[in-house]
């Protein structure tokens, strides 16, 4: 049958799905089609005169994953892990590595890892020079404990020539990375960040310094990241109550994340934010060596355990997908309005008794697990990798939950 000549003819229409796109207020089945890499219409009855048609009816199709706290310096830095391998397995379209590489260093994130990979790669730029250089299973030795090792000027001037794919400054504060340097490497990284106009991703480890003291010095729209880590140094007081300088830190518009990562992710501390009504802004896997095999495993993992810590599924992708996106100032992506790069996620959620594992290694079982069904990245359907780590486990353990309700403790 021939095609009426003035109708669009796009290269796929992906029909049926539930859209979840915070940015344009959408969460409702209908269609999107995309034409030469973009997003070219949303709405129903689209497949009319695709020349392909992809029937996504059940799934949710949703803004390509972005993974705004990874480390993927892979083989040029202890921690990092192959970006190509995350993405595949975890339906991310776009990673960003959180500070593993300095203004020594960067050159070779840039030339050897995001231009060699298909995915979009950006990063937060250490103010450390070396970047994240001693960091493995039990070695974890410092990179911001001297200022010498965090020239401002050296930050700047790599940031400068590098604004294509360097969204802000990154710092690791607490624990062995400052050392005695504590919240003076904090102002540093401030300073750096400040004359490039671009945000801080502030980590937050053991104290000192304290979370309150760290959490007061971020600016709007700086990001603390590992919110949720266990105490000591976690978001609750002795007597479990939320710190008031996260409330104050958020009324200013300071953006918390969750880099869950291999120690700062913890259900006490995650279930006594979200009852007291303190919901992270973003979701991220904190990747790398250490938690690629547990109990982080990657973003999707992730947003799994918070979607069965009661955040409801919008937010759950709206964390992962426009959040990030403007906490980046990359408006262009972590949505589907026209125009906008055909950056896809499809996904199926799956009603499913599942046991989670906390940094403490504390168990929580879930009822609802997010899989990956398709992803694109501008238009092109990327390859998918199997998720062994959630096959075959946790099944037959009775539970019941919804998005407003707290996982059954096991
Ligand atoms: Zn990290």
């Amino acid at each position: 049958m021939q095609k009426p000549a003035l109708l669009p003819d796009y290269d796929l229409v992906l029909a049926n799905g539930r859209v979840i796109d915070e940015r344009n207020g959408l969460d409702e089945v209908t269609d999107i089609a995309i034409l030469d890499g973009m997003v070219a219409a949303v709405g129903p009855n689209l497949a009319a005169t695709a020349s392909n048609v992809r029937d996504v009816a059940g799934a949710l199709v949703v803004p390509g994953l972005i993974d705004i706290h990874t480390h993927v310096y892979h083989k040029a830095t202890s921690l990092g892990v192959d970006p190509d391998f995350v993405a595949r397995r975890s339906a991310v379209t776009t990673l960003v590595d959180a500070g593993s590489a300095g203004a020594g260093n960067y050159d070779g994130l840039r030339d050897f890892v995001m231009r060699a990979s298909p995915y979009r790669i950006l990063a937060y730029l250490n103010i450390s020079f070396p970047g994240i250089f001693g960091f493995d299973k039990g070695l974890f030795i410092g990179e911001a404990t001297l200022s010498e090792m965090l020239p401002i000027d050296r930050c700047v001037a790599k940031i400068e020539a590098n604004r294509d794919r360097i969204v802000g400054v990154k710092v690791r504060i607490g624990g062995p990375a400052t050392g005695d340097l504590g919240l003076g490497a904090l102002e540093l990284a401030l300073e750096a960040a400040e004359a490039v106009g671009l945000p801080l991703m502030a980590h937050i480890g053991g104290p000192p310094p304290s979370y309150a003291d760290v959490v007061s010095m971020l600016r709007p729209g700086d990001i603390l990241t590992h919110c949720y880590r266990p105490s000591p140094n976690s978001a609750l007081d002795t007597s479990g109550r939320l710190l008031p300088e996260i409330l104050a830190a958020r009324a200013r518009g300071v953006l918390f994340d969750i880099g869950h990562g291999m120690g700062a992710f913890s259900f006490e501390s995650a279930e006594a934010a979200i009852a007291a009504g303190f919901l992270p802004d973003l979701i991220s896997s904190d990747v790398h060596v250490i938690s690629i095999e547990g109990p982080a495993f990657d973003l999707l993992h992730t947003m799994s355990k918070l979607l069965n810590c009661g955040v409801p599924l919008p937010q759950v992708i709206a964390m992962a997908t426009n959040r990030p996106a403007l906490a980046m100032q990359r408006p262009e992506l972590g949505h589907l309005g026209v125009g906008a790069p055909a950056d896809i996620t499809i996904l199926r959620e799956t009603a499913r008794s599942f046991t989670f594992r906390d940094v403490r290694d504390l168990s929580r079982i879930g009822t609802r697990l997010l899989s990956p069904v398709a992803v694109y990245l501008a238009g092109r359907e990327m390859e998918l990798a199997r998720r062994p780590f959630e096959e075959h486990r946790g099944f037959g353990n009775g539970c019941c939950g919804d998005e407003t309700s707290m996982p059954v403790c096991s």
